[in-house]
């Protein structure tokens, strides 16, 4: 068994939370290959430091003093230092950093300088080999990461070492220069270790027990999923459910290694299992994995009597392209078709949309409709159970929810909604009460 254990901001925020950390490992020896993200907030007024740092390098730029910044983020690492009893240098290798900051050193760097220092003392403190990311995580000259070459270089460094800590969010160009992902980045990392050594798990460290089946802002207290097959995940992240970066998916998923999702303030709860398939296990399971959902959608309605179905569509469709504008959904009737759309990616473009529209389709009627939320009911048992539809509208029809758009996904994992902005809380709290609470 060979796990890569991944551990957030939060989990490594402070001594307190490195210690939790080495529990985890030590309760577990196939944990070998550790990423880690740089220290977070210890509580709520607290900052990041990857935002700190990014502070900073605004400061550089308009010529402001850093130095206080500076300041907080070195004694942050020498804290976690002293607190613990480690060697580690901070002070020194901060003091090679500074001359740089001005002259060669570029915001990936500087920024990337969180995940580094971070891991270089939780490596000291767990006692693994700390492997640099710029030797390890490797970027084509496209800016995409370089799998063939990174999962060579990660294999490479286990093999040399039995337990290595790589930290996360960066890597190196073909240039030598440093580059960073995009925020929360270290979730790609953890998993391009998994799949460089074909683990059995990918292990994602973070301070909720797992998944939840709705957005705990909405619904009180939602239970936490279980089992997610990748698919699910999608359509719920998709929908809005922020849980990982979804880079940091397909790495994994490719290589048909499960995703657990853990907390690491309750290391005695299982998280969530992210995996290809389930294995049904009949009614113990719950009917629908989650919902979800977003706001301000604006619908399009056009009307024709008699309308070429395909081509309206197809023009209707181009002038979307056009303005760079995606459709989110389309259901069509007889004569007629709706398309709904982000009400934001529509901006202005609405008005000379509509108007290509007219020219084009030479409709009998346009409507516009903004204000519209969607809902996402998502679960792979949901749309092969009969009568699951009849159920979805009754309940949100009894609790008074007008549904103003209908979609059931191609692959039947969901099932959306279009409700009002208004509707929007309650409607995904009528649907939790209905078929998960
Ligand atoms: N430290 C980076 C961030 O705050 C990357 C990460 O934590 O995954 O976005």
């Amino acid at each position: 068994m060979l796990k890569v254990a991944k551990f957030g901001g939060s989990s490594v925020a402070g001594a307190e939370q490195f210690k939790k950390v080495k529990a985890i490992i030590e309760a577990d020896p196939s944990r070998r290959i550790v990423v880690s993200s740089a220290a977070g907030k210890r509580d709520s007024s607290d900052h990041k430091l990857t935002d700190l740092l990014y502070l900073c390098h605004a400061h550089i730029t308009y010529g402001v003093s850093c130095d206080d910044i500076i300041g907080t983020i070195r004694s942050r690492f020498a804290e976690i230092r002293d607190a613990l009893g480690l060697q580690y240098d901070v002070e020194g290798d901060f003091d090679k950093l500074l001359p740089r900051l001005n002259r060669d050193m570029g915001v990936d760097e500087l920024v990337s300088r969180g995940e580094y220092f971070t891991s270089r003392l939780l490596a000291e403190y767990l006692g693994y080999r700390f492997v640099d990311a710029a030797d390890c995580v490797f970027f084509g000259l496209d800016g995409q990461i370089d799998r063939e070459k990174t999962y060579a270089a990660i294999g490479n460094a286990l093999k040399e070492h039995e337990r290595i800590l790589i930290p996360g969010f960066y890597g190196k160009l073909p240039t030598g220069k440093i580059k960073v992902m995009s925020r929360g980045g270290s979730d790609i990392s953890g998993a391009l270790a998994a799949a460089a050594v074909n683990a059995d798990v990918y292990e994602n460290w973070t301070d909720v027990s797992g998944i939840l089946m709705a957005d705990p802002r909405i619904v009180e207290n939602p239970a936490p999923i279980s089992t997610i097959t990748y698919a699910e995940l999608q359509e719920l992240a998709f929908m809005g459910a922020s849980v990982l970066h979804e880079d940091s998916i397909s790495p994994v998923k490719e290589k048909g290694i499960a995703l657990n999702i853990r907390n690491t303030n309750r290391p005695q709860d299982p998280g969530t299992m992210i995996v290809e398939e389930v294995e049904e296990d009949g009614e113990q399971e719950r009917f629908i994995t989650g919902i979800a959902g977003r706001r301000n959608f604006t619908v399009l309605t056009i009307k024709k009597r008699p309308m070429n179905t395909n081509e309206a569509l197809r023009q209707a469709l181009d002038i979307l392209d056009r303005y760079h504008v995606a459709v989110e959904h389309i259901t069509l009737g007889l004569d007629s078709f709706a398309l709904v759309a982000s009400t934001a990616a529509l901006g202005d473009s609405v008005y000379d949309v509509i108007a290509d529209m007219q020219k084009a389709i030479r409709p009998d009627d346009v409507n516009v409709k903004e204000g519209i939320s969607l809902v996402a009911t998502v679960g792979r048992k949901m749309t092969s159970r009969p009568g699951t539809s009849g159920r979805l509208f009754h309940a949100l029809g009894k609790s008074g929810i007008n549904i103003r758009t209908i979609a059931q996904g191609s692959d039947e994992l969901s099932i959306i909604v279009g409700v009002e902005n208004a509707d929007f809380e309650k409607a995904i709290k009528v649907l939790y009460e209905r078929f998960a609470g």
